[in-house]
């Protein structure tokens, strides 16, 4: 049923599309014409215009054929990492690379290409299905923006198969959610040499604050980092502000805040260790601390419409299906906070977000076969 000369002639005009974020308007105008080949009706959203992008979130949607049921949505994202201009995929022993001086762009043009050849299969079969639904967001890889701006009056669907992790017949439920960070520490200057004890160094702040904290994987559902340290003007100056960023990451919403919150008071408790007095007066380091809350936990039950829905589908091909848990956001955490119940599915893609990455024809044709499956049984 699946065309892998097909998929091999979709990847490849995909992959050839530069879509980095915020300029994805030449692969919004590609994607366009091909889900209106396909009968779709296709709106962008005004996300583009809102974050300073070329082009917004796509929304097709594909009316029922032959069979009632509430509408399924399947999403995927249009731009890729850097580096991807001039991206020249070849084709090797059936597996997809870059040439070696960019990404392939597989996350996640692969999952797109799969989406396109299931509706291609469903047409030329002429399969029963329910109304489809399908969004291909921008923005993904800076930080889920497109689906943060995604206008939802343009979206029926309450339960999503996004295409958008590594592996072939694994399925993610569950992912955690996460808090970006940003300390500023502002101690007060002085001459290093003449009068240090005039001064408050806001890097010995950060050195003690940061030798009291536990970094890296804090528990099985926990992790944390400092990612970016700036601070210091020269040698001879103690120095008086510091800028730090870095972030928490938790499946549990309660470890998310208390990790947080011990990241902040080792700020605050190592200013206060090192204030000083200066002139009879007390000077301690301020330590200005904001949170933004990055993404939220994204918890689907295994025991859920949609989880269930895709098992059934593997089981009737004779698959197993890993039903697992990832370590990072993406849009589906964004999804299931609307409401829309939205699991992963994995699309071969391997090396993703390096110059190594590949993904396999057949791996592609598997996952498009999966989901003809599902489709025809959601
Ligand atoms: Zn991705």
């Amino acid at each position: 049923m699946v065309n892998e000369t097909r998929i091999i002639e979709e990847f490849s005009r995909q992959a050839q599309i530069s879509s980095p974020s915020y300029r994805e308007a030449e692969m919004g105008r590609y994607l366009d014409r091909r889900f209106r080949a396909l009968g779709g009706e296709v709106r962008f959203d005004r996300a583009g215009e809102q974050v300073g992008g070329e082009v917004g979130n796509l929304i097709a949607s594909f009316p029922a054929s032959g069979k009632q049921s509430t509408p399924l949505l399947l999403s995927a994202h249009m731009d890729t990492v850097s580096p991807c201009e001039g991206v020249s995929p070849v084709l090797r022993d059936g597996v997809f690379y870059s040439a070696g001086e960019t990404v392939l762009g597989a996350d996640d043009k692969a999952g797109i290409a799969e989406i396109i050849e299931a509706l291609e299969v469903l047409r030329e079969q002429d399969i029963p299905h329910g109304p489809l639904e399908v969004v291909v967001t921008i923005c993904e890889e800076v930080g889920l923006v497109g689906a943060k701006h995604l206008d939802l009056s343009l979206v029926k669907a309450k339960r999503c198969l996004a295409l958008d992790t590594n592996g072939v017949d694994r399925l993610i439920h569950r992912a955690p959610g996460a808090n970006k960070l940003r300390f500023e520490i502002t101690g007060r200057e002085a001459h290093a040499g003449i009068a240090p004890e005039r001064g408050v160094s806001a890097i010995e702040v950060v050195a003690r604050a940061i030798a009291t904290l536990e970094l890296g994987r804090i528990d099985m559902e926990t992790t944390a980092n400092i990612g970016t340290i700036h601070g210091g003007v020269a040698t001879n100056i103690v120095p008086r502000s510091v800028l730090l960023e870095g972030e928490v990451r938790s499946h549990d919403a309660g470890k998310l805040r208390q990790q947080t919150e011990t990241m902040q008071k080792s700020f605050m408790t190592a200013a206060a260790k090192l204030s000083r007095q200066i002139d009879g007066e007390t000077v301690t380091a301020q330590v200005d601390c904001q949170v933004l809350a990055d993404y939220p936990i994204m918890l689907v039950p295994k025991e859920a419409g949609i989880v269930r829905l895709v098992e059934a589908a593997a089981e009737g091909l004779g698959r197993p299906l890993e039903v697992a848990m990832a370590g990072g956001g993406s849009d589906a955490n964004i999804f299931n906070q609307y409401g829309i119940e939205t699991v992963i599915l994995g699309t071969g893609m391997t090396g993703v977000h390096t110059v190594d990455e590949s993904v396999a024809v057949a791996d592609m044709a598997r996952v498009a076969d999966l989901l003809v499956e599902v489709i025809r049984r959601a």
